[in-house]
């Protein structure tokens, strides 16, 4: 089994020889992977020495790597001899030597973009045109909007969320129970009054609850994340329901700021072949924002955020120190990021990305049918390409292909360096594991997941007949909310 070892223990062996004060004994770190423990000493070491440590720790991540399902937020872009299926959906196809030289040279882009920096080593010019084409992306003027590159989705996150509420300092916010993490931690530390909304089935918000919350709080105004993409289901929320229920509640457009959480699939509905909600500036929402290395696969993590320019004005401050106004949330922000996503964006071109998602999307499908031809449960969202099952029984199985896994329900992320083959080994691996996880002791069952994906997606003893009916189902997603 890959659990133990990888085949080069000689090169380990050696390389604790070498170095036996800073790299102790690879360690199991609990969930079946090795960690490297390195300790830094005050002896300053060889260029070769270092050189062969780092040889060591990437010839460590390969196993990892030809397994990794989820990927939608670890990318590891070493060579291309990286292949995943993973839950984090991070994209691990890219190659960015041509970059390379730009390693030797420390590039800030402290401030605000637009203004530049007294700090002249800088890639402002590269960020302002990844903004532009964010916001030609999502219908904004350039004379209409602001944005910066920042350090991934949970920043993108925390300026979209504090621009609402500078809006309305008294503003309630309303996310679904299947928003990221961030938001309820982002809701936290800035001492915002956060109402949970349900959501549906599919990890969709409930915008039956969400009016009735609404109604109940009239005196308040509502600032909402919206979901573009929830993290486990790969939900996108409806815009135009959610802008429907303010209209309806009483809230006119001085009354709401709608941020868009697309760190995800934010990047990938636009380009989708069949369509899908559109998320544009033109309806009325504050921002978006996205992550950089996970559908686009920057190798460093990183994000976009996008906001209408008036927002920004209340909350902004001139800094004579760094001769720019301040409206990021860091001080200092990389000047790679930007050229990363650039040279990313410029060598993808607009073809390039909608064949990528359009793989990813056709992928997902064949990873669900597969699946329930298998007779494992399954769901899949008509907008998305996470694919959510059953949770493997075994945590070595969970680990050894990197799945994200929440209550009874685990989900693979099927990104762009996911082949079909990878997913054909996958299926057949869970098949026969589960196999042997059932007959074992003949108390295991599949686990039920009805709640978590409903009943016709659902594997188990006592919903097995009705996904025999209808085996390929995608019709929860067509259920239209009644409000
Ligand atoms: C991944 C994710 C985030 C956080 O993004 P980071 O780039 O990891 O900070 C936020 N929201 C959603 C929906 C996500 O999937």
């Amino acid at each position: 089994m890959e659990n133990s070892r990888p085949n080069d223990t000689p090169l380990v062996t050696s390389i604790i020889h070498a170095a036996s004060s800073e790299l102790s004994p690879i360690s199991n770190g609990g969930n079946g992977r090795q960690i490297m423990k390195l300790v830094i000493n005050g002896d300053s070491h060889t260029q070769a020495h270092l050189g062969q440590v780092i040889t060591h720790y990437l010839a460590s991540l390969q196993p990892h790597r030809q397994r990794f399902l989820v990927a939608n937020c670890i990318a590891l872009h070493a060579s291309t001899w990286f292949i995943y299926v993973s839950g984090y959906p991070t994209n691990e196809e890219f190659n960015y030597e041509a970059l390379a030289p730009l390693l030797h040279l420390h590039l800030n882009n402290a401030g605000d973009p637009f203004h530049g920096s007294s700090f002249t080593l800088n890639s402002t010019s590269f960020e302002v045109s990844v903004l532009d084409w964010f916001a030609n992306l999502w219908d904004i003027e350039k004379n209409e909007y602001w944005g910066y590159v920042t350090t991934g989705g949970t920043e993108g996150n925390l300026h979209g969320l504090l621009l609402g509420r500078e809006q309305f300092p008294d503003g309630i916010l309303y996310a679904s129970q299947d928003s990221h993490y961030s938001v309820f931690k982002i809701a936290r530390m800035y001492r915002m009054q956060c109402i949970k909304v349900a959501s549906l089935i599919s990890g969709e918000i409930d915008c039956h609850d969400l009016k009735a919350l609404l109604l109940a709080n009239k005196h308040k105004p509502a600032i909402i994340n919206l979901n573009i993409g929830t993290t486990m289901k790969g939900a996108v929320d409806d815009i135009d329901l959610v802008i429907k229920i303010l209209d309806k509640a009483g809230f006119s457009r001085d009354r709401f700021y709608i941020h868009c959480d697309g760190a995800l699939f934010g990047i990938m509905l636009p380009f989708l072949k069949s369509g899908g909600p559109k998320i544009t500036f033109k309806k009325p929402i504050g921002s978006i924002t996205i992550s950089g290395h996970k559908f686009l696969g920057c190798p460093i993590p990183c994000g976009v955020v996008i906001a209408r320019l008036n927002y920004i004005n209340a909350l902004s401050r001139d800094i004579g120190y760094i001769a720019s106004r301040d409206a990021t949330i860091t001080g200092s922000r990389s000047g790679h990021a930007p050229i990363f996503l650039w040279y990313n964006l410029q060598k993808k071109g607009i073809m390039g990305i909608k064949n990528e998602v359009e793989n990813c999307i056709r992928n997902a499908r064949y990873l669900k049918d597969q699946l329930g031809d298998a007779g494992i449960g399954a769901m899949l969202n008509e907008f998305s390409n996470t694919v959510v099952f059953e949770k493997p029984l075994d945590d070595e199985f969970v680990s050894r292909w990197s799945l994200a896994c929440n209550g009874n329900i685990a989900h693979v992320v099927v990104m762009q360096h996911v082949t079909i083959q990878m997913l054909d080994s996958f299926v057949a691996e869970l098949v026969h594991n589960r196999s042997i996880w059932f007959q074992e002791d003949g108390i295991r069952k599949s686990l039920c997941i009805a709640d978590e994906v409903g009943a016709v997606n659902c594997s188990c003893a006592l919903h097995k007949a009705n996904m025999d009916i209808q085996p390929n189902n995608y019709a929860l997603q067509q259920i239209k909310q009644n409000v």
